[in-house]
């Protein structure tokens, strides 16, 4: 009953297109930190899916949040009707962004927030009559989306080539790998050195035609939760001033409080000039995303007569009551300080299991946003495979001990190995050992 080309992992018909392989038990039921597959299998999900489920899974307040909007309107169309629980989210979402990034617009996940910043920025050029300016600059790795905007920005060539003339080539820098350096500078100067990266491609560009810079301001699964020193920051925003180039935050992952700040940018006190959000926002209990931008670029553009498209579910009542129910939940339990505190509290601990394990070469990330790096050796930092499929094999290890943690192969040029160690906030240390057990198990 299945094509063979998809084998099934359970007992039952599939029609669905799958892309791997590889196949995975059926869910049957959530809560917290855990997942239970049909079988009775329990699961710890240390990865949050794919750092979506920020304040753990099936939480009794978000869900009556959502039954409550339900049982009011099912869906109301954004041109048609306007809805109180969006507008509140989007009062709430204002008031925790960063500086004058006050104007929301919303979008059903993290690939259409990036595409929709991409397009602000664009019609924001075309406003002040500065037409040439086309290129986003992006940094390489990384990963913003699978919408081809979005694709074509992304930090993952190899994942271009299939689509190619259609889509164009973006510029792109080097995100700061300062671990793997093995110069003499200080943490400062290694910041700037990287930063100054930007400042080199937007001069080989030619600053007339460039757009916009955008960056993880801790990466996500292409890098393995990287987080520059603090200098690269600021320098990065001086840049943009000094060109009249859009900093562009993509906190699809880091937003919504992974890193213990609502948006990571108040980590180094940034404001960028549009950001992206999603994942965290409505932590999985629906497909939300945001644009924020300050009325300083939406006014002109809407002035302009410009136009960024919307998309149909865009700030759909549910999806928002969701947002608004995940808020709640963040603030009543005080979540951003448990994903500071238990986040060092766990980073803590990764790194003491770094003693007894040559192969994991680093240890990093922010907050709840935590990776490992597995290495051949901490001299050479040179991953165990070639291939970087040493993680994927730990990955899988750990799934079939009930350890659920994140992997991204890294393609093209990048030698990192990495998994990502990013359970919900709602994590506390006592649970703790039902992913560390594991994991040393599995590293073994
Ligand atoms: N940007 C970042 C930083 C991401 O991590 C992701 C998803 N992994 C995206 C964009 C794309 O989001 P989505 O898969 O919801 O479209």
């Amino acid at each position: 009953t299945h094509d063979p080309k998809s084998p099934v992992g359970h007992n039952r018909e599939s029609r669905l297109f799958y892309q791997s392989r590889s196949r995975r038990p059926l869910i049957e039921r959530s809560e917290g930190v855990y997942m239970w597959d049909v079988d009775g299998k329990r699961y710890i999900d240390a990865s949050s899916g794919a750092m979506v489920s920020n304040i753990g899974h099936s939480d009794p307040r978000v869900i009556a949040a959502m039954t409550k909007q339900l049982e009011k309107a099912s869906f109301a169309y954004r041109l048609h009707f306007e809805n109180d629980a969006a507008e509140d989210l989007a009062i709430r979402l204002a008031d925790r962004a960063p500086g004058d990034l006050e104007r929301v617009f919303f979008v059903s996940g993290g690939s259409e927030a990036v595409e929709s910043c991409i397009k602000l920025a664009r019609q924001y050029a075309l406003a002040k009559g500065q037409a040439q300016r086309t290129k986003i600059i992006s940094r390489f790795p990384s990963y913003h989306g699978a919408t081809l905007g979005a694709l074509a920005i992304t930090g993952y060539t190899p994942m271009h080539a299939p689509f190619a003339p259609m889509m164009v080539d973006q510029p792109k820098i080097p995100a700061p790998t300062c671990y793997l350096d093995r110069d003499d500078l200080s943490d400062h100067d290694r910041g700037i050195k990287y930063a100054n990266m930007l400042e080199a491609e937007i001069i080989k560009q030619g600053p007339e035609t460039v757009l916009g810079f955008i960056m993880e301001p801790v990466g996500g699964a292409a890098t393995g939760a990287l987080v520059a020193p603090d200098s690269y920051y600021g320098r990065i925003r001086e840049i943009c001033d000094q060109y009249g180039i859009l900093l562009i935050y993509d906190e699809v992952m880091t937003g919504a409080g992974r890193t213990g700040k609502y948006f990571a940018a108040e980590h180094w006190g940034i404001v960028p000039d549009i950001l992206a959000v999603s994942k965290g926002l409505a932590a999985g209990y629906a497909p939300l995303g945001a644009m924020i931008a300050p009325d300083r670029i939406v006014g002109p553009v809407l002035d302009h007569g410009g136009f960024i498209h919307g998309y149909t579910y865009a700030g759909n009542p549910l999806a928002c009551a969701a947002g608004n129910g995940v808020l709640d939940v963040i603030e009543e339990d005080n979540l951003l300080e448990n994903a500071s505190t238990n986040g060092a509290a766990l980073k803590d601990e990764l790194t003491k299991m770094a003693d007894d394990f040559a192969m994991i070469g680093d240890v990093r990330g922010k907050g709840l946003l935590l990776a490992i790096e597995l290495v051949k050796d901490r001299d050479s930092m040179e991953p165990i495979d070639p291939k970087h499929m040493a993680a994927a094999r730990l990955v899988d290890i750990a799934y079939d001990m009930g350890l659920i943690i994140y992997w991204r192969r890294t393609r093209g040029g990048y030698r990192g190995d990495h998994v990502m160690v990013c359970p919900p906030m709602t994590i506390t240390k006592e649970q703790f050992a039902d992913i560390l057990v594991p994991l040393r198990k599995a590293l073994s």
